[in-house]
């Protein structure tokens, strides 16, 4: 089973785009959170996943439960009165940039201790994921590394995706401190271009994934938005070209993205000893990789994340095109 935990909110989005969100006028709702959107992949591809999080005990969290379960992830979720669920409202505006709120000071997901999460949600993971803006406050940042942890020393994959968007992330320091401190943690992790020269000013891709490569994760994989994707590990350095589509909207690319690489992974039983080995063969690396960037091209086709996300027949008709 690949296991998600993290963030997990309801987007409410626009009817219409276009607009800034004063002038708005119907919202429609979706499951929303980059690991519960990764979940989401990971099962429409056909594969077992499990999401654990934190909901308020209010309708919205109840919406979140049957959503996932619609989405085909199997939920672990806590209940929690001490918060609500959290909300986010989200316009794209004219030039593509995004307007939003969030109304959650914190959410419940955010609430999420280490107590909170089962080892039975822990036992038959092959592969754990986690990442996003659970890791930028306390308690839901302990318990993501703890339960990290703990699935590492299960002999679980773990894979990682800082997802940093700036403007909710509390500033650049912070961001950039959070992120090195989760490394260690990782076996894999997946970052933009844009991430990796955040991370180190000046450096180059190249060399920034070097230095993230010192600091523990057995391969970093770099997206580049159409063009697709690079693959790292201390000794190779693969491209993988991207999937050609008509792009709608590209929210939940990054993380259809790592559910199809995710899907992949499962799929072929990589264990974590044996990533590079993995990545380091050519044909390998070349076909998880040339899926997931099937997955994440397809997931641009579409409005929203999680209703976009494609079928893994889909992906193999677009693979064969
Ligand atoms: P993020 O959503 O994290 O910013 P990217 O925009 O780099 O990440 O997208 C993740 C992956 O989704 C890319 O590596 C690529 O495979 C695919 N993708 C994203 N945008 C497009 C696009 N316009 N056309 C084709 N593939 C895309």
């Amino acid at each position: 089973t690949v296991v998600c935990l993290g963030e997990l909110l309801i987007d409410f989005v626009p009817d219409v785009n276009g607009l800034p969100l004063s002038q708005v006028e119907a919202f429609h709702r979706a499951a929303g959170g980059a690991p519960a959107n990764v979940a989401a992949a990971v099962a429409k591809l056909g594969g077992r996943s499990r999401f654990i999080g934190k909901v308020g005990r209010d309708p919205f969290g109840r919406y979140l439960h049957e959503a996932l379960r619609e989405a085909g992830v199997e939920p672990a979720l806590v209940e929690t009165d001490e918060a609500r669920t959290g909300l986010a409202f989200v316009s794209l505006k004219e030039d593509g940039e995004r307007d939003f709120i969030f109304y959650r000071e914190p959410g419940a997901d955010m609430l999420l201790r280490k107590e909170d999460v089962r080892e039975e949600w822990l036992r038959d993971t092959a592969i754990f994921h986690f990442g996003s803006l659970s890791l930028i406050v306390e308690p839901s940042r302990s318990a993501t590394l703890d339960a990290a942890r703990r699935a590492r020393a299960r002999g679980a994959l773990v894979s990682y995706d800082p997802n940093v968007r700036l403007p909710l992330w509390p500033n650049a320091e912070t961001a950039r401190r959070i992120i090195l401190d989760q490394l260690p943690f990782a076996d894999l992790v997946k970052v933009s271009e844009e991430e990796v020269g955040f991370l180190y000013e000046g450096a180059d891709t190249e060399e920034g994934v070097r230095l993230m490569l010192s600091l523990g994760p057995r391969c970093v994989i770099v997206t580049l938005g159409s063009a697709g994707c690079r693959v790292f590990t201390r000794t190779i350095e693969t491209t993988v070209s991207g999937v050609k589509v008509e792009a709608v909207d590209t929210t939940g690319a990054g993380d259809g993205f790592v559910g199809g690489l995710l899907w992949g992974l499962a799929e072929a039983g990589v264990k974590a000893a044996e990533l590079e080995k993995a990545m380091e063969d050519r044909a390998f690396a070349e076909r998880t990789l040339r899926l997931a960037n099937a997955v994440g091209a397809l997931t641009t086709t579409r409005r929203g994340a999680i209703p976009a996300l494609p079928a893994l027949s889909q992906v193999n008709e677009k693979l064969g095109e």
